[in-house]
């Protein structure tokens, strides 16, 4: 798999996080990030890492091999935050797949850029474009797909999105599903940035509700994501074996 890209911004700080590199950036600094990924056109790789995103990364080598080539790698959990923190970098919050396709909706609604949805269960994808194109009037959504679509139709999908001649393609099929999908066709797709989302798809369009805010801001959003799905027990049981492997490295001094 060839990943190389062409990488001129200016990089903020990566932090080896169980051998996975993670950005120490804010939100804000982020969309700028894409916003100059944007303008310099070359396909780039937006990845989000969770706790359970590393775990996974320490034994499937291909995801460790993208999030080693992605452009950007944000933190995208209290436990990645915390375990930053550890390793001497402070951080103030997560950057989430969510708040990040959420802003730049926003800003594809000021300045045009285009989007594409591909992921999640039929109708789910159309179904958050059409709430973000009420929230955001003039949002440039230029396609949707879901993320069920055979291995033989791929081709074609890709074909479709780079016709639409892409600026951000948001990839909601799960870890490490969407970053295998994006790398294998990431120069095909010609999107200039390619993102995986997760499960925002899921949010956005209301099929799955976000925590209340009180709830987030207890930073217990993944035990309401139990709570109410109990598919994700997998997911939130990589939780103590993050933590652990954690704590058996070495504290760095701030
Ligand atoms: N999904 C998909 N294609 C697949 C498997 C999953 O589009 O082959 C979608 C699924 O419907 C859901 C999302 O991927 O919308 C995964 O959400 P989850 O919250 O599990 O993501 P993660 O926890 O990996 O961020």
């Amino acid at each position: 798999m060839n990943l190389r890209t062409d990488r001129m911004s200016p990089k903020p700080e990566r932090v080896e996080v169980l051998g996975v590199g993670v950005d120490a950036l804010d939100g804000k600094a982020a969309i700028h990030l894409i916003e100059q990924f944007i303008a310099e056109g070359s396909p780039k790789i937006v990845a989000t890492a969770d706790a359970s995103a590393v775990v996974i990364a320490q034994k499937d080598r291909r995801f460790r091999d993208v999030l080693e080539k992605a452009d950007l790698v944000t933190p995208d959990s209290v436990g990645i935050v915390w375990a930053m923190r550890r390793a001497g970098v402070g951080i103030e919050n997560r950057v989430s797949g969510i708040d990040l396709v959420d802003a730049i909706c926003k800003l594809s609604s000021l300045k045009g850029y285009r989007l594409y949805f591909l992921g999640a269960a039929p109708g789910i994808a159309e179904r958050a474009a059409d709430k973000m194109r009420l929230k955001y009037p003039g949002v440039n959504i230029v396609g949707t797909h879901d993320g069920y679509f055979h291995r033989d139709d791929e081709a074609a999908l890709v074909r479709t999105v780079r016709e639409l001649n892409v600026d951000v393609l948001f990839v909601a099929m799960g870890i490490p599903k969407q970053e295998t999908f994006i790398a294998e066709n990431l120069f095909a797709l010609n999107a200039k940035v390619a993102m995986g989302v997760g499960g925002s798809f899921d949010v956005l369009s209301g099929a799955v509700k976000r925590a209340p805010r009180w709830v987030q801001s207890l930073r217990l959003e993944w035990l309401w994501r139990l709570i109410c799905n109990p598919r994700k027990w997998r997911k939130v049981a990589t939780l103590p074996k993050f933590w652990w492997m954690v704590m058996r490295t070495r504290r760095q001094p701030r």
